[in-house]
C-alpha cells in the first residue's frame, strides 16, 4: 500500500543540450524546472523513477509559515504566493487550498513557544492566532476534549502531495521544457573546471547548468565531483484513512496529526517520530549532526539495516559508463514501521472519534533528507554551473515553489525574489556548527 501518485506521461527522447538540467522530480526539481521554463530557458527534467514518487508524494502536504525558523519563514510566504498563482498558470488543481493550520495543547511550555513565535512572526508581517482555552476547545470540537491553547494560521494550507510534483511536471512540458521519468543521472562532466554536461543513462545532455535536487541522494552524487554536504536522512511511517469523517482540514497535536487528503480521506502521523537507520554517509557526517539528534532525540529511535542496503547514502565512487546506485533504486521505498503504524492509527481513533473504524487504505515510509541545522542547502558549489537544491529537512513541500524560484533566478541572472544566502551550502564547511531550526 505505497503513496498514492497521479501517474503522467513525459517526454521521450533526450535533448542534446540544454540551458539548464534539473536532476530530480520531486517538488523541488520540479518546481525549479517549471520556473526555469517559464523564464524561458531549454530546460530539461531528468527523474530516475516516476514523478514525485520519493517525499513529495509521502509527506502530510501542510504549506506552512507557523513555526518556521527565521532563516526559512520568507521562503515560505513567499512559496504561498506562488501556490496560489501556480495551478492558474498551469490550469490544472495542486489541491491547494488556504485553509489554515490548527495546532491544538495541553502542554503549557508548547503553547508558550507558539506565543513566542507568534510574536516573532508579527514582526515579519506574517498573521497567526494564538487561541484561549476556550477558542481551542471551540476549534478543536472534533477531538471532543478540552485544551488549553493552540494555534489558528489563517494564511497558511495544505497542497495535494499525490498531485503536486506531477502537476509542475506537466507545467515544465507546457511551458517548453522536457521531463524524463525513469533516466537517471549517472554523473556531471567538466570542462575547464565547470559543468559541461549532464551524462545520464541514455546518453549526455550538453549544458553549462546542472541543479541537483536529488532530495535524499543529492549528498552522494555531488560527492562524486567533489561537491558532498553533510546530509543524513531518518524514516517517518505514515498511513491514511478512507473518506467519511468530518474533521478539521489539518490539525496537530503532539499525540497526532490529522491532514485532509485531495481524495477526502485523511493522513494520520506523528509529528517528528522517526527511525535512525545508520548508513556510511551518516557515520561520516555523524559529528555534524549531534546539536540535531540531540534536539530530536526524544522522536528518534535507533532502525535497521534497509538505508545501508537502499545505497542513496552510500561513500562509493562509481563510474559513468555502467549501472549506478540510482539505477537500481528506482523508488526509494523504504519499509514502513509497523509498530509506529499501529500506534498512529489507535492515537488517531482516540483523539478522534469521527474516525471510526475509518479502514486504512495506505501505510508507507519516507526518507526525510536534513542538513545539520535544519535549513535546506541551496546554492552554486565550487564548481561552477553545479547548483545543489537539497536537504529541506522535512519542509520541503510547502516551500518548493519558493526554493525553485529563486534557483531559476539564480540560473536566469535574474534579481532573486529571496534571499538566497541563509542557504548556501558552504555554511557547513565554516566549521561552527549552525543553529538548529528551532521549530
Ligand atoms: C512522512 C513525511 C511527512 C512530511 N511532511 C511534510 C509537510 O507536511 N510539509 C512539508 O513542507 N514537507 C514535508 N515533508 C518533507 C517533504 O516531503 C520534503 O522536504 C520534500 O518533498 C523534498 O522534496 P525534494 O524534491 O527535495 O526531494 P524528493 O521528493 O525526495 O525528490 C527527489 C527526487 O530525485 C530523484 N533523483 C535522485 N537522484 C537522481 C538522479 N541521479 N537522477 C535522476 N533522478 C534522481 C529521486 O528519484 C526523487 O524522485 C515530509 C516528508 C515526509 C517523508
Amino acid at each position: 500500500m505505497p503513496a498514492p501518485l497521479l501517474s503522467i506521461a513525459t517526454t521521450p527522447d533526450l535533448p542534446p543540450s540544454a540551458d539548464a538540467v534539473v536532476i530530480g522530480g520531486g517538488i523541488v526539481g520540479t518546481c525549479t524546472a517549471y520556473y526555469l521554463a517559464r523564464r524561458g530557458l531549454r530546460v530539461a527534467l531528468l527523474e530516475k523513477g516516476r514523478i514525485g514518487a520519493e517525499q513529495s508524494s509521502r509527506n502530510w502536504g501542510w504549506c506552512r509559515q507557523q513555526n518556521r525558523d527565521a532563516r526559512e519563514l520568507p521562503m515560505a510566504t513567499r512559496s504561498l504566493a506562488l501556490w496560489d498563482s501556480a495551478a492558474q498558470e498551469i490550469g490544472e488543481t495542486l489541491g491547494f487550498e488556504r485553509c489554515g493550520l490548527l495546532y491544538l495543547s495541553n502542554d503549557e511550555a508548547e503553547i508558550a513557544t507558539w506565543a513566542r513565535w507568534r510574536d516573532f512572526a508579527r514582526g515579519q508581517g506574517v498573521v497567526t492566532h494564538v487561541l484561549s482555552a476556550e477558542e481551542a476547545t471551540a476549534r478543536g470540537q472534533a477531538t471532543g476534549r478540552a485544551w488549553k491553547g493552540g494555534v489558528f494560521s489563517p494564511t497558511d494550507g495544505i497542497a495535494d502531495p499525490e498531485r503536486a510534483a506531477p502537476i509542475f511536471a506537466k507545467g515544465v512540458m507546457r511551458a517548453g521544457g522536457s521531463v524524463h521519468q525513469g533516466c537517471a543521472a549517472r554523473g556531471i562532466e567538466l570542462s575547464g573546471g565547470r559543468v559541461a554536461s549532464v551524462v545520464t543513462e541514455a546518453g549526455p545532455i550538453r549544458t553549462p547548468v546542472a541543479v541537483m535536487a536529488g532530495g535524499a541522494w543529492a549528498s552522494s552524487f555531488s560527492r562524486q565531483i567533489g561537491a558532498g554536504f553533510p546530509q543524513a536522512a531518518v524514516r517517518q511511517s505514515i498511513l491514511a484513512v478512507a473518506p467519511g469523517a468530518a474533521l478539521p482540514d489539518a490539525l496537530y497535536t503532539n499525540q497526532v496529526a490529522a491532514t485532509r487528503r485531495g481524495g477526502g480521506g485523511y493522513t494520520l502521523a506523528i509529528s517528528g517520530r522517526a527511525r535512525l537507520d545508520p548508513t556510511p554517509q551518516q557515520l561520516r557526517y555523524a559529528r555534524h549532526f549531534v546539536p540535531m539528534f540531540l534536539k530530536r532525540r526524544r522522536a528518534l529511535a535507533p532502525g535497521g539495516m534497509q538505508a545501508w542496503k537502499a545505497g542513496h547514502e552510500t561513500l562509493a565512487r562509481w563510474r559513468l559508463d555502467a549501472p549506478t546506485p540510482m539505477e537500481r533504486v528506482r523508488i526509494l521505498d523504504p519499509r514502513p514501521d509497523p509498530k509506529q503504524i499501529a500506534e498512529t492509527l489507535a492515537r488517531g481513533r482516540a483523539l478522534l472519534p469521527a474516525l471510526g473504524a475509518a479502514a486504512v487504505t495506505a501505510a508507507w515510509a519516507g526518507y526525510i533528507d536534513s542538513t545539520p541545522d535544519g535549513v535546506p542547502a541551496i546554492g552554486e558549489s565550487a564548481i561552477p554551473g553545479f547548483i545543489v537544491a537539497a536537504g529541506f529537512s522535512g519542509h520541503g513541500f510547502g516551500i518548493g515553489p519558493g526554493a525553485g524560484e529563486m534557483i531559476a533566478d539564480m540560473v536566469a541572472g535574474a534579481v532573486p525574489a529571496l534571499d538566497p544566502a541563509p542557504y548556501h551550502p558552504r555554511r557547513f564547511a565554516q566549521g561552527a556548527w549552525g543553529k538548529v531550526a528551532d521549530f
